[in-house]
């Protein structure tokens, strides 16, 4: 049987140096060398086995996240990038091959390593330029070995780059902020994110809030000041730089908003796959997030919990990803995977926001405005408990549309 046409692929490393207060993602401080290598022999044997099963025609992105990837010794990600590559359908040729680093763990050998092994794109977890802010947000590395990093980074390598910055972090004034996007854009990155403090289930934050209060216009002024420095915002907390042009634009991510088939490898990564399920809904595929089990899994498709998404909920996640772009969601493919248009399967609520200046159709797209995407959450939901009211999303039944999808 052919595999689908394009896969990405999505590895988990689920090590850190120290643990963020503010961090909901699944990662854990280790840094034993005989554990790194032990999860990337099995990170390499899920990797053979699942590719040998899915058999895709192409990789068109890789993008290997935490965590803290960077955490693993240079020597180690020699030997495992050397492997992985082997296995994939292009071998090296990936078009875009990113790795997350953190300023505190990575090395000119590092740099040296990814370069030659086929990584394209480094995103640089920096989070603030101020002391203080990395401080409160439980950072390990300072202003300074941040700079270091910028500084090796600037030095030795000629790919792509990317930085992470947190706005609205608590007490956080309007200079502070501004000032995080002034050094951020002064270095010139390919791409960056800006996104807002939050706090994150499972987060130590989140059973124990900071008190200091949280200025909520700064993301919006953070907006005017991107654009004003040249950085094109495509996706809600997204830019790339004018200058570096749309190839600039996260491939990987943009796979993720427009809701393409991915791979995700490693203990705690999420897959959607094309599947078998009752009206060609993908399906999805979940590791647990428990890195000592991973280590000791014979068999991972038994390993992984998998399930179809019913089309309601495909049709669901569908809206809140592809409404994440400024660009919209393409009315040609939504029509050909979910076989009516955005008005057949929701008439009121295109109705009612079209009306209210939410939404909008132009041309060959559907799209939030900006008033729409201010309210994007609470709009969503109204498209939830719309779709929940109509037959045939949820279950099997006579208004059950077929889907075509990827
Ligand atoms: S925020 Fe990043 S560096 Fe901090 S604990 Fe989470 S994954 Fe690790």
């Amino acid at each position: 049987m052919d595999g689908p046409a394009g896969l990405s692929l999505y590895l988990h490393i689920p090590f850190c140096r120290s643990k963020c207060g503010y961090c909901g993602f699944y990662s854990c401080p280790q840094e034993d060398f005989r554990i790194h290598k032990a999860y990337l022999d099995q990170l390499l044997r899920e990797a053979r086995i699942m590719l040998e099963a899915l058999r895709p025609a192409a990789i068109p992105s890789l993008y290997i996240g935490g965590g803290t990837p960077t955490v693993i010794a240079p020597g180690l990600w020699d030997e495992f990038l050397e492997a992985l590559f082997s296995l994939l359908p292009g071998g090296p040729a990936v078009p875009e091959a990113t790795m997350e680093a953190n300023p505190e763990s990575l090395t000119p050998e590092h740099l040296e390593v990814l370069a030659r092994r086929g990584i394209n794109r480094l995103s640089l977890g920096v989070q603030s330029f101020s002391g203080r802010v990395l401080k409160l947000l439980g950072r390990r590395a300072g202003e300074k070995e941040i700079r270091s990093a910028l500084d090796l980074i600037r030095e030795n390598w000629s790919g792509r780059l990317s930085l992470d910055l947190i706005t609205e972090a608590p007490g956080q004034g309007l200079r502070e902020a501004l000032f995080d996007l002034e050094q951020g854009t002064a270095l010139r990155p390919d791409h960056l994110s800006l996104y807002l403090f939050t706090l994150e289930e499972g987060s130590a934050f989140f059973a124990r809030p900071p008190k200091k209060k949280v200025r909520e216009d700064l993301f919006f002024r953070g907006l005017d000041f991107l654009a004003g420095r040249g950085f094109v915002r495509y996706e809600v907390s997204n830019f790339y730089r004018e200058g570096a042009g749309e190839k600039a634009i996260c491939r990987h991510n943009l796979g993720y908003w427009r809701m393409e088939p991915y791979l995700g490898l490693g203990a705690g990564a999420a897959s959607t796959l094309p599947g078998r399920f009752p009206g060609g809904s993908p399906r999805r595929r979940a590791n647990p997030g428990d890195w000592e089990a991973y280590l000791e899994v014979q068999n991972f498709f038994d390993f992984a919990g998998e399930e179809g998404l019913s089309p309601g909920d495909f049709l669901t996640e569908y809206l809140l990803m592809g409404f994440r772009l400024l660009g919209g969601i393409e009315k040609g493919r939504f029509v050909r995977i979910f076989g009516r248009t955005l008005e057949d399967c929701l008439p009121d609520w295109c109705a009612r926001h079209g009306k209210a200046g939410d939404l909008e159709a132009p041309g060959p797209v559907y799209r939030l405005t900006e008033r729409g995407l201010r309210f994007m959450n609470p709009l969503l939901r109204e498209a939830r408990l719309e779709l929940d009211r109509l037959e045939g999303w949820f279950s099997p039944g006579p208004g059950s549309p077929e889907i075509h999808w990827p």
